[in-house]
C-alpha cells in the first residue's frame, strides 16, 4: 500500500507536500522517459510509509491513499510506481508560491471530470 499523487497535481505542482514527508519519498522525475510526467510529483510506493502527512498539506487535494484513489485517476497508481529507481529529486517549495482559491481547486477537479 502507498499514497498516490493523481493528475490533480498536473501543472499545479506547488510542492507543499514535500515539506512534510518524513521519509522524502515524493519526487520530481528528472530523466528522459516521456512516459513519466515531469509536470507533477510522484510518490515512490516502495518508500512511502503511509503516514498521511502529505494529504492535508496538498492544497489541490491531489493525494489519496491507494485504496481511496477515485476510479477516474486509477492509472495514476501505476504512473506513480514508474518513479521507482529512476532519476529523480525531492523539489523544494518556491517561496513565491500562492495558495489556490477554493474556486481554483474546484475548477481543477472539474477539468479532470472529478466531482468530489
Ligand atoms: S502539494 Fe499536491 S499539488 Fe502540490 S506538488 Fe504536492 S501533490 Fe502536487
Ligand atoms: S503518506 Fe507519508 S510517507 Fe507517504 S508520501 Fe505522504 S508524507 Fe510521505
Amino acid at each position: 500500500m502507498a499514497y498516490i499523487i493523481t493528475k490533480l497535481c498536473l501543472d499545479c505542482k506547488d510542492i507543499a507536500c514535500t515539506q512534510v514527508c518524513p521519509v522524502d519519498c515524493i519526487y520530481e522525475y528528472s530523466g528522459d522517459d516521456t512516459s513519466i510526467p515531469k509536470n507533477q510529483l510522484l510518490i515512490d510506493p516502495d518508500e512511502c510509509i503511509d503516514c498521511n502527512a502529505c494529504v492535508p498539506e496538498c492544497p489541490w487535494e491531489a493525494i489519496f491513499e491507494e485504496e481511496m484513489v477515485p476510479e477516474i485517476f486509477h492509472e495514476d497508481i501505476e504512473i506513480n510506481a514508474r518513479i521507482v529507481g529512476k532519476p529523480r529529486f525531492v523539489p523544494k517549495r518556491p517561496e513565491d508560491k500562492k495558495m489556490p482559491s477554493s474556486q481554483e481547486v474546484q475548477a481543477n477537479k472539474e477539468k479532470w471530470g472529478y466531482v468530489a
